[in-house]
């Protein structure tokens, strides 16, 4: 009976599984072990359970699940300490976005509370929101409200690069490039080193285009002024500029497809040229461009880190949760504090009145309501429109632009690393396989327990980052957990297996952080044509709107930590008394 009930969800996996990249049975694997296994969902617990083999968590997911907001206002928690199943857990906005949410709700009821702040959204910059007011006006009552069932929004699961950490018990590991299956009909495991493009499993054309474009690239643009030239690749994305620009082999540029996956959430067929171009990728050299300032075509983040070493550092020790963590307590701390964290409650409608604005959330039964005397929403752009359908047309639709990048990261706990250190490998990116970079977190001991962390870009990249984060939030919604932990395997296995490591073995805990609405959107060329000359969807979304304010990295619109707080300050500074 557990066998055939193990059976269900590999049958299921077999219409996803690349044959070609196939490595060992899915018991060989350990999909039967009992290991911890999390799965989240914006934030979002879908399933969880300790201790418990893959069809146990199969069935668990088809139980009925908990109503949305189970651990309601009062954050009293669920059995389980868990909200129930994703669908339960999204509803509410989505019933929103669907039309369908007011058809059911009962008429609001007033909760009789009022504040001189309502803050929408407790992520980054609905905090700081919260905390600049109250440095402004210390006795002020705020409520902030978030549909989580923890404070922090992103911040929570972000994961910050640690410059100045513990050095790695073994520095010689090297970084690397796994030519795998899915693009090059085998697994080919290159350690960057010396004359690395000599080991790569690709055509002898590609080799040598590979080495020119590192090398010595001609001018592409010849006669064409500094202007014209970064007006012609702002036109590209890098894999036309790698095709038809340079004329590379196709193995070029499926080799250095996956490149700006970390980064950008999508890879080089949404890369813009301009911006390949001022994040160092090969093939620009030739073009004899100023290398000491940016491009005006280069998006804000690429301007912003010019010439910056480590430019996707921020030095705060346990991430960005510090500084959530560290506001919330000092507001909390205050004497006579009249801030409030009302978790679980997602907003469904901000009015402004001609007294005060009515703020309603859905408190896992009914939409209870609330006044402010003021309102920041710094909560996701695109959900505004449905929260206030009186702004005007032309801001709504601002708003609905605002299209996060999905992003799946998964943190695995193995029972040691030795594996990665006899591979010599530590951080690897793959060409094509589901999960585009694996690395091991540096270890403090030679020897003993590890945390790997994954990551998969699902924005379908050939559409755009716009119309390829719609189509990937779909499909990460619909992809089964169980096909993110074969995969997770898989790849360990065929990284890792030459040198010892056993995924059935060795893996301890999975979780999965599905980012269905991952990095804020940031205007790029080619996509934007409007970037950089203006004007931009942002200022109109962005517009304040009698008492109500917008904040959220969205508004910026950039993905950094350092843009939801000064959303927030703006936001503030529109609103403040
Ligand atoms: C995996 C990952 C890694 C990252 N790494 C870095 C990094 O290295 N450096 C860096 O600078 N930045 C990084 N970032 C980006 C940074 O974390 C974000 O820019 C920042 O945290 C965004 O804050 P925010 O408040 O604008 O949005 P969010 O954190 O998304 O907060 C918005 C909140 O509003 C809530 N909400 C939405 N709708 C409603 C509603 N109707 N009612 C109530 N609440 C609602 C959401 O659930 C959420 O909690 C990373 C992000 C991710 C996902």
């Amino acid at each position: 009976m557990f066998l055939e009930a193990l059976r269900a969800p590999v049958r299921h996996l077999a219409w996803a599984a690349d044959d070609r990249a196939m490595s060992l049975s899915p018991r060989d694997l350990g999909m039967n072990r009992p290991i911890s296994r999390r799965d989240f969902f914006d934030g979002i617990a879908v399933s969880a359970l300790a201790s418990a083999g893959i069809a146990e968590t199969t069935q668990e997911a088809a139980a009925p699940p908990a109503p949305y907001g189970a651990r309601g206002a009062s954050g009293a928690s669920g059995a389980r300490g868990f909200q129930g199943g994703a669908a339960e857990a999204l509803s509410v906005p989505h019933a929103l976005r669907d039309g369908r949410f007011w058809q059911y709700a009962d008429p609001p009821e007033p909760t009789g509370e009022s504040y001189d702040l309502v803050v929408v959204g407790g992520g980054l910059s609905g905090v700081s929101a919260a905390y600049e007011w109250l440095r402004r006006d210390p006795g002020a009552g705020v409520l902030v409200l978030d549909n989580h069932d923890e404070i922090g929004g992103q911040a929570r699961r972000a994961r910050f690069h640690r410059q100045n950490g513990p050095a790695p018990a073994d520095p010689g590991l090297a970084d690397g490039v796994m030519c795998d299956a899915e693009t090059f009909g085998a697994d080919t495991l290159v350690r960057l080193g010396s004359d690395w493009v000599a080991r790569l499993p690709i055509d002898e054309r590609a080799r040598d285009d590979l080495r020119m474009l590192h090398r010595e690239p001609p001018d592409w643009f010849p006669g064409l002024s500094a202007e014209g030239k970064q007006e012609r690749l702002a036109e590209l994305t890098y894999s036309a500029f790698l095709l038809e620009v340079c004329g590379a082999h196709p193995d070029v540029e499926r080799f250095c497809r996956s490149m700006p996956c970390q980064e950008w959430g999508y890879d080089t067929r949404a890369l813009g040229a301009i911006d390949a171009w001022g994040t160092g990728y090969p093939g620009f050299a030739g073009l004899g461009l100023d290398a000491n300032k940016p491009s005006r075509f280069n998006s804000p983040t690429v301007k912003k880190q010019w010439g910056m070493e480590s430019p996707d550092v921020y030095l705060v020790p346990e991430g960005n949760q510090a500084l959530v963590r560290t506001m919330v307590q000092r507001m909390l701390d205050r004497p006579g504090n009249q801030v409030r964290f009302r978790l679980s409650s997602p907003v469904v409608s901000v009015r402004d009145g001609a007294a005060s604005a009515t703020v309603g959330y859905f408190d896992g039964h009914q939409v209870m309501t609330v006044t402010a005397g003021a309102v920041i929403l710094a909560c996701w752009s695109a959900v505004i429109p449905y929260l206030v359908p009186e702004l005007p047309a032309e801001q709504r639709q601002a708003l609905s632009a605002a299209v996060r990048v999905p992003l799946l990261h998964a943190t695995v706990r193995v029972r040691d690393w030795d594996a990665w250190r006899r591979a010599g490998v530590r951080r690897v990116r793959w060409t094509g396989a589901y999960w585009s970079l694996t690395e091991l977190d540096p270890p403090r001991r030679p020897g003993g327990a590890a945390t790997v962390h994954l990551l998969a870009t699902p924005c379908r990249s050939e559409l755009g980052p716009e119309a390829g984060a719609v189509a990937g939030r779909r499909e990460l919604i619909k992809t089964p957990y169980e096909h993110l932990e074969h995969t997770i395997r898989d790849q360990l296995a065929r990284l890792l297996g030459p040198a010892g490591f056993d995924p059935a073995g060795d893996i301890e805990a999975i979780t999965v952080n599905r980012w269905g609405h991952g990095n804020a959107p940031e205007y790029c060329r080619p996509w934007h044509t409007f970037y950089p000359d203006g004007p931009y969807p942002a200022d109109t979304a962005r517009r304040r709107f009698g008492r109500i304010a917008i904040a959220g990295s969205d508004s910026a619109p950039t993905a950094r930590a350092d843009a939801a707080v000064t959303a927030a300050y703006r936001a503030v500074e529109e609103l403040a008394p």
